[in-house]
């Protein structure tokens, strides 16, 4: 038999995966992560990106873009000035969510890619990306990117929905010398120089709208604080399946079935509508 030439996560490995701040550590340390997401229509991709970070414990959120009041109203915490050149000390940005696929989006995401640090790109950012090849010539080759699509979003950049989902992210994310998070029940990275990751989910929590935005803050913290990409992803993946698996049961009980709200006797959750 062959052995595989991947590498398969462990959901039980969620807790340990995560780095823990040591004695040392300093709030820029820690990560200060920029967030340019959302619009004046979607102000909630900017929150749910913000958060994501922000409730991992990054160093420091900057906020760049229209949807400051909001972002300001549900982080005290975030720093929300106003565009993505005047963010100070920002180590990584997270862009994408919400920005929309226009000429105002289009503008926020050149700057982030020539800002020259580590970047995670989501949703409208990989829209953008797959259809306008003048955005890559922004970017410095040398600085990690790592795109988060979805089956759709990795059908924009590839030409068609993932098959066999190793095969097609590696291939992916050697094209465009990219780390390639291809999400959905099992989710897979790749990283340009062949390495692959698997994330075999075991349950569906995270299957709710908003959760993706989330993930790219969470992931967006990783980067701004210095950890390895491909690891940084690996972590992300990993506590975020978690992480929704307790927000919808209560409980950490890898595969346990039991919602919090409604839900029959053996635990399925209830359509309420
Ligand atoms: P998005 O498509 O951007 O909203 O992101 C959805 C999130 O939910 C990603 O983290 C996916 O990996 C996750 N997800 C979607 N469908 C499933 C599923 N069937 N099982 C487990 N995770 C899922
Ligand atoms: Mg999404």
């Amino acid at each position: 038999l062959d052995e595989p030439d991947f590498t398969v996560l462990d959901p039980e490995d969620a807790g340990a995966a995560w780095p823990v701040p040591s004695p040392e550590d300093d709030k820029y340390s820690q990560g200060v992560l920029g967030v340019a997401a959302g619009s004046a229509s979607f102000p909630g991709a900017a929150m749910l990106t913000a958060g994501g970070a922000v409730r991992t414990a990054s160093g420091m959120v900057r906020y760049a873009g229209p949807a400051a009041d909001a972002v300001r109203e549900s982080w005290p915490e975030i720093v929300a000035t106003g565009s993505v050149g005047d963010t100070g000390r920002v180590q990584a940005w997270a862009v994408g969510p919400g920005i929309g696929t226009g000429s105002n989006g289009r503008e926020v995401l050149a700057r982030v890619l020539e800002e020259a640090r580590p970047v995670v790109a989501d949703a409208d950012a990989i829209t953008l990306l797959a259809r306008d090849a003048a955005l890559w010539d922004a970017r410095d080759p040398e600085t990690p990117l790592v795109l988060t699509p979805h089956d759709g979003e990795f059908a924009r950049l590839a030409g068609e929905r993932p098959e066999d989902r190793v095969a097609a992210a590696r291939e992916t994310a050697r094209r465009y010398g990219v780390l390639l998070l291809l999400k959905g029940n099992s989710t897979v990275v790749a990283a340009p120089d062949g390495r692959v990751l698997v994330h075999p989910s075991g349950h569906a929590w995270p299957a709710t709208a908003g959760s993706g935005d989330v993930l790219t803050g969470m992931l967006g913290k990783l980067l701004a604080a210095g950890v390895e990409p491909l690891r940084a992803c690996g972590c992300a993946v990993l506590v975020h399946a978690r992480a929704a698996e307790i927000a919808a049961t209560g409980s950490a009980e890898h595969g346990g079935r039991a919602p919090r709200v409604g839900g029959d006797e053996e635990g399925r959750a209830e359509r309420t509508v």
